[in-house]
């Protein structure tokens, strides 16, 4: 049944569908966005009738994989997270090289891939029905929590390990069958995951491949599922939620934010500073968790500006997998000339924009200086698009009441952080956010891997993922 041992570094890495690889019908070159001359791998491209047949894969293995002891469920994903922890590096490697994230960042993702796979492992072990007197004499009820049944699963490209993990291995642990697309910029991270899972004992037909292009086979996965996990930008994740409910699966979707990190008066200011640097360009901002708005009392502004201009400019851009680099360069030139146009807005509409600058480097690749926009409005537009990369703008307020308005004042949703020393301030943001995820004194973007995550209102749709909450959407009462 195909169990490649290893693939050359001139081989396309095929599709895996019903067990078997397979070769698609065109092939798609990665290159590495720090060095354009470098192709870190060639990739298989399935077609539509490629996509039915994984589905049709997957169908076929939904009873077989339901029904399978909790233990082989539990063996292969820990037995997956373990060859990830094991060979980290070179999978941290492989990562920074096809999205554009610091080696330390890569390799942080890929140990946190391994963790959520443990965690659900783990979790298949937990029995999670109920039995219940009935109110006839001498009858129980049983509620138990079945696979809901095949699972399209499609990811983004910013978290090219981590995000196929958590939405793979609560659908797995829970016994359904998988259908999974990655995005087409970071195809090899995927394959490694995929191509361990396969080799840690999974039956055929329970995970399939398919790397082809969303505009080719988006529709197939959104219409064959009983249940499809997406996430992505708003757009297409509302043509993913039209697409699934027309099929009348269940829909998960997690999509943008343009969240708020509130700093007041009395905060520590190395903190702040630290929350912010952290938060609005780790990763190169490209996290749908980053703080992108710095909300700020005015006795504390300047300082605050001063202090994290400092920091920005002095981080050091370049090359994702050379020692001393802070922060990567863009995913592609297309995100690149986002960033850039957003910075050309801001400037027009606000004035001063510190950094932002396109930067030259040996190699040729996408890289831009980090950027901070200060004395803007929140109606600007860079204060309500996500940009999505490493630009964050500045917001003074007068009050905690105003910063609260203007946090809030925003059709997204996913995380929000507050930097203060005051426990009542804390405590009332906490509950009056209305974001999903509420962060005191730490950065926007530090997410466990156990606890629940997702957004309200523009951000998310559907149950939550990750932690023990994962259980209800892959399950079914
Ligand atoms: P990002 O640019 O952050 O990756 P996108 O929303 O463009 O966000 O893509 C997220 C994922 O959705 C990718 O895997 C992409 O291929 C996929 N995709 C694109 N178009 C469609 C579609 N029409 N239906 C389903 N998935 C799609």
């Amino acid at each position: 049944h195909g169990r490649r041992e290893s693939i050359g570094p001139d081989d396309v890495h095929p599709n895996l569908i019903g067990g078997a690889w397979v070769e698609g019908t065109d092939v798609n070159t990665n290159v590495n966005p720090s060095d354009t001359s470098d192709v870190v791998g060639r990739y298989a491209l399935a077609d539509a009738v490629q996509a039915r047949e994984a589905f049709a894969a997957a169908r076929a293995a939904a009873s077989g994989w339901a029904e399978a002891s909790p233990l082989v469920r539990f063996e292969i994903l820990d037995n997956a997270g373990s060859e990830i922890i094991r060979r980290k590096d070179e999978l941290g490697d492989l990562l920074a090289r096809e999205e554009g994230k610091t080696l330390p960042e890569a390799v942080g993702e890929v140990v946190r891939a391994a963790h959520i796979l443990k965690f659900h492992a783990g979790q298949a072990l937990r029995p999670a029905g109920q039995l219940l007197d009935s109110i006839r004499p001498g009858v129980e009820v049983a509620v138990t929590r079945e696979p809901v049944g095949v699972v399209s699963i499609i990811t983004p490209w910013n978290f090219p390990i981590a995000i196929p993990a958590w939405k793979i291995a609560p659908a797995l642990a829970y016994g359904n069958t998988v259908v999974f697309k990655p995005a087409e910029l970071v195809p090899g991270s995927a394959w490694e995951l995929v191509h361990i899972l396969h080799g840690a004992g999974l039956p055929d037909g329970v995970l399939n491949l398919v790397m082809g292009r969303g505009r080719d086979i988006g529709d197939i996965l959104t219409s064959s599922a009983d249940a499809v996990s997406f996430t992505g930008s708003v757009q297409t994740g509302e043509r993913v939620l039209a697409s699934a409910q027309g099929s009348r699966a269940r829909v998960q979707l997690e999509m943008g934010g343009k969240n708020p990190l509130v700093v007041l008066d009395d905060a520590d200011l190395g903190i702040a500073v630290e929350c912010a640097l952290q938060g609005a360009y780790g990763s190169t901002g490209q996290r749908c968790t980053a703080s992108s708005r710095f909300v700020v009392t005015a006795g504390i502004h300047d300082l605050f500006v001063e202090r994290l201009t400092e920091r920005m400019l002095a981080l050091q851009v370049g090359d994702a997998r050379a020692t001393g680099t802070q922060m990567g360069p863009v995913v592609d030139s297309s995100q690149l000339a986002q960033d850039e146009r957003y910075v050309g807005i801001a400037r027009d509409e606000s004035g001063t924009v510190i950094g932002g600058r396109r930067l030259e480097r040996p190699t040729d690749g996408f890289y831009l200086e980090p950027a901070l926009v200060v004395g803007t409005r929140p109606e600007d537009t860079i204060n309500r698009d996500e940009v999505f990369g490493p630009v964050a703008s500045v917001v003074q307020v007068a009050s905690y009441d105003e910063a609260l308005a203007v946090a809030n004042g925003t059709e997204f949703g996913l995380t929000a952080g507050i930097v203060t020393t005051s426990l009542a301030a804390a405590t009332d943001f906490r509950r009056r956010s209305t974001a999903g995820m509420v962060m005191v004194n730490v950065p926007t973007a530090g997410v466990d891997f156990h606890v629940p995550f997702g957004g309200r209102q523009g951000s998310s749709y559907g149950p939550r993922e990750q932690g023990e909450q994962a259980r209800e959407f892959f399950t079914t009462v």
